[in-house]
C-alpha cells in the first residue's frame, strides 16, 4: 500500500460512530413515548467526538482534515469514502456500535484505505480490533498521534501505540492542543464539548470511563481557557458539556475553574460525585458561572448493592446522607441529574419499586436509569466472566446501558427485563416529569439568591 504520495496532499478521515440503537423492541417503542428519556438519549448522541477532533489538532498543516459523524451508517458507506479518496480513516466507536466499525473497517481496507482505530472500546480490546485495523491506538490518542502520521509519511508505521505507557501525574504531563471545533458544523450542534478533567479515582467495579483511557488527570486552567476561547469564537453564547468522568475532584482547582468560567457567557453541564455537596463556597461559585445542572452517579436505592462498589466503599458511605446533599446542591440553585443502575447482584424483585420509591424521595431535579452492563475493561467484566454470567446472544451491540447482557444474580434476565421497562414507565411518566420540571425551575430561583 502506498496511501500518502498517491496525491498531492494527502486526506484523513475522523469518523466518529456515535447514536447507540437499544436492541429491545419493546424498550425501545417504551422509550419513543417517554420524553425525558428520549431528550437525554438525544443529547447524548448529538455531541461530536471531543477526542476525534483534538487528533485533527495534532495533524500537520500539510494534511487535509474533514471530521464527519455516522448516526445510521449509509449501506455503501466504505465505497463512498473510498471515492473522496480519503488517505487514512480514522474511526473512534462506541462498544454497541463496534461490530459496525469492525464491517466498515474491513470494507475500507479491502479498497485499500488505510484504517486506524482507538477510543474506549479499542483501548479496552486491543488484540480484537487489530483484526479490523492497519493502525490500533491505546490510550490516549493524542500523546502518539504525531508518530503515527510521521510513520504514514514515511510508509513507516506500526500495527499497535500504546500511549497508556507514557508517564503522567494527576496533570496533563504534556501540552495539550486545543480541539479543532472549527471542523464541525457550527448549525448542527446545540452543545458543545469540553474536557477538563480525565478519569476518576473511585473506581466503580463497572465503570469503564475511569481508567481505561487515562488514570485520573486534570487540564491546566490556561488550557481550558484556551479552548473555551475557542468554542466563543464559533458560538457566541453556548451551551458546554463538560466531557468529564467526575469534575471536582480536587476542590481547590475547581474553584478555579469556576471562577474561569463564569467570566464567559456560556451555561455548562458535568458529572460529578455527591462530596460537592460539601463545599459550599465551590457551589456559590458553580451557581455564578452558569453550571445548569450536575449528573451524579448515586447508583442505587439500596445501599446493600453499593458494598465493595468502589475500592473504598466511598460511595456506599454516603447513602444514607443522599437526600441531604442533594438538597444542598439544588439550594444552591444547581440541578441534580440523580443516576441510577439496575441489575446488582443485591438486586431482587422488590428493587424497582424501591428504587421508584428513592427516587421519588430524593426530590431530583432529572432522572437517569440504565442497567448494569459489563464493558470491556472493567473488573465487572472479568468477575461476570470468571463466574460465566455473560449472555452469549448478548453480543457487543448489546451494550447499550438499556439491554440486559448478563445473568442476574437473584432473579431471571426476563425479570430484570421487564422490571427495568415498568421502571421506566414509572421514572418517565408524565406526572413524574412535570414534578421534576417544577423543581428543575425552583432550582433556577434558588440560583438568583446565590
Ligand atoms: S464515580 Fe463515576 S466516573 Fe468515577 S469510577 Fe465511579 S462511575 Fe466511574
Amino acid at each position: 500500500m502506498n496511501p500518502v504520495n498517491s496525491r498531492p496532499q494527502p486526506r484523513l478521515l475522523l469518523l466518529a460512530m456515535s447514536g447507540v440503537r437499544v436492541c429491545d423492541e419493546e424498550l425501545l417503542r417504551l422509550g419513543l413515548t417517554l420524553p425525558g428519556f428520549v431528550e437525554r438519549s438525544r443529547v447524548i448522541a448529538s455531541l461530536p467526538s471531543l477526542g476525534l477532533l483534538t487528533l485533527a489538532a495534532r495533524t500537520p498543516g500539510s494534511w487535509e482534515t474533514v471530521y464527519r459523524e455516522y448516526d445510521e451508517m449509509p449501506e455503501d458507506a466504505a465505497r463512498r469514502i473510498a471515492e473522496e479518496e480519503f488517505t487514512v480513516v480514522a474511526i473512534s466507536s462506541l462498544t454497541a456500535r463496534i461490530e459496525e466499525a469492525y464491517r466498515l473497517a474491513d470494507d475500507l481496507r479491502a479498497l485499500r484505505v488505510l484504517v486506524i482505530m482507538g477510543g474506549l472500546h479499542v483501548s479496552a480490546m486491543p488484540e480484537e480490533a487489530a483484526g479490523h485495523a492497519d493502525i490500533v491506538v491505546k490510550g490516549e490518542g493524542e500523546m502518539v498521534w504525531g508518530e503515527i502520521i510521521a510513520g504514514i509519511e514515511h510508509q513507516d508505521w506500526r500495527a499497535f501505540y500504546d500511549a497508556s505507557k507514557v508517564a503522567g501525574d494527576a496533570h496533563f504531563g504534556f501540552p495539550q492542543p486545543t480541539p479543532r471545533y472549527d471542523l464541525l458544523d457550527i448549525n448542527r450542534y446545540n452543545r458543545i464539548p469540553l474536557q477538563t478533567t480525565r478519569g476518576c479515582p473511585l473506581h466503580c467495579e463497572f465503570c469503564a470511563a475511569s481508567r481505561t483511557i487515562s488514570p485520573w488527570r486534570r487540564k491546566s486552567i490556561a488550557q481550558i481557557g484556551r479552548e473555551m476561547d475557542a468554542i466563543l469564537a464559533l458560538w457566541p453564547r453556548p451551551f458546554v458539556e463538560l466531557a468529564d468522568d467526575n469534575t471536582f475532584v480536587d476542590k481547590k482547582w475547581s474553584r478555579e475553574l469556576a471562577c474561569l468560567l463564569a467570566a464567559h457567557p456560556v451555561r455548562w453541564f458535568t458529572e460529578s460525585d455527591i462530596s460537592l455537596a460539601d463545599d459550599r463556597e465551590l457551589l456559590r461559585l458553580l451557581a455564578k458561572s452558569g453550571c445548569a445542572q450536575v449528573l451524579i452517579g448515586l447508583e442505587s436505592a439500596a445501599q446493600e448493592a453499593m458494598r465493595g462498589l468502589d475500592t473504598r466503599d466511598w460511595k456506599s458511605a454516603r447513602h444514607a446522607s443522599y437526600r441531604e446533599r442533594v438538597r444542598v446542591i439544588q439550594d444552591h440553585g444547581i440541578s441534580v441529574n440523580g443516576c441510577f443502575v439496575l441489575g446488582f447482584d443485591t438486586d431482587g424483585p422488590d428493587i424497582f419499586q424501591r428504587t421508584l420509591d428513592f427516587i421519588d424521595m430524593l426530590d431530583l431535579a432529572e432522572v437517569q436509569i440504565t442497567l448494569l452492563t459489563a464493558f470491556p475493561g472493567t473488573s465487572l467484566r472479568r468477575r461476570l466472566e470468571s463466574e460465566g454470567r455473560l449472555l452469549p446472544e448478548a453480543g457487543w451491540r448489546h451494550h447499550t446501558l438499556f439491554d440486559v447482557t448478563f445473568q442476574p444474580s437473584r432473579m431471571t434476565v426476563d425479570a430484570l427485563r421487564s422490571g427495568f421497562r415498568e421502571l421506566m414507565s414509572g421514572v418517565y411518566s408524565a406526572e413524574r416529569v412535570i414534578r421534576r420540571g417544577a423543581i428543575f425551575k425552583q432550582c433556577l430561583k434558588n440560583r438568583a439568591h446565590e
